[in-house]
């Protein structure tokens, strides 16, 4: 009787099995495995199904250890990546937060299992389109997605505790600083396109910003509308 019901329950769900798999693994090598310890974003890493962020041909490398192309030159990035600057934004259930780089949407419904709500602004139209498509289609109704340059942030709805950006700019944009909440934390990697990259974290304190430099990256560029 065991035996049936457990052959008709990998039948009915043998994709699920697979990915849950999978993504354990990736949570337990990856995340975990290099330190990351925050349990949110260890919850968050597990659940979100990252191979329904990833196009058709590289569902099969999904939980791989690397950044994967989503079309318009444009990548989602390494899990462990996304799973780090969750960690370090310091996500809770009271936050809100802004992410400049929608791309396929992953970081964002990283960050909708924990925060309050994410707003997030995309300049490629049909990545912005897609991915909207995509979370709804997953059930986020925390996140709302822009089309657009995310260079001015989104003043209606400022301030933020957490603002991620996730391509690389030679300059930290002002509007994201001044739009940053008392105690928030604004994730960003600064460099340019083809040099060094670092990943910085600015905190506001008592209206003043304090500025570490996290590691090393690697992201695609900043662009201007
Ligand atoms: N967070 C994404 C990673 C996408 S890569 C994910 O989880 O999949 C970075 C994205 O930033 C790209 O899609 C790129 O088009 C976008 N981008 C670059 N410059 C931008 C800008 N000024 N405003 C908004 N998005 C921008």
């Amino acid at each position: 009787m065991i035996i049936i019901f457990s052959i008709m329950w990998k039948y009915s769900f043998p994709q699920t099995d697979k990915y849950v798999a999978e993504r354990n693994e990736m949570v337990r090598s990856q995340i975990a495995g290099r330190g990351i310890t925050n349990s949110e974003t260890l919850r968050a890493m597990r659940k979100v199904p990252r191979h329904l962020f990833v196009p058709e041909q590289y569902i099969n490398e999904a939980y791989n250890d690397y950044p994967l192309s989503i079309g318009y030159g444009q990548t989602i990035s390494q899990p462990y990546i996304v799973a780090y600057m969750t960690e370090v934004a310091r996500p809770n259930s009271k936050k809100k937060t802004l992410e400049i780089g929608t791309g396929s949407g992953y970081q964002a419904a990283i960050l909708a299992e924990i925060v309050d709500t994410v707003y997030t602004i995309e300049i490629v139209p049909e990545l912005a389109n897609e991915s909207a498509a995509r979370l709804k289609k997953l059930g986020y109704k925390n996140i709302i997605v822009k089309s657009g340059d995310g260079y001015n942030g989104w003043a209606e709805h400022s301030p933020f505790d957490i603002i991620l950006v996730t391509a690389a700019a030679n300059e930290i944009p002002k509007p994201l600083i001044d739009q940053l909440a008392e105690n928030g934390r604004l994730v960003i990697p600064v460099g340019g396109p083809g040099g060094i990259q670092e990943l910085m974290l600015l905190v506001k304190k008592n209206g003043r910003i304090e500025k570490k430099r996290l590691s090393f990256v690697r992201f695609v560029p900043f662009k201007r509308l």
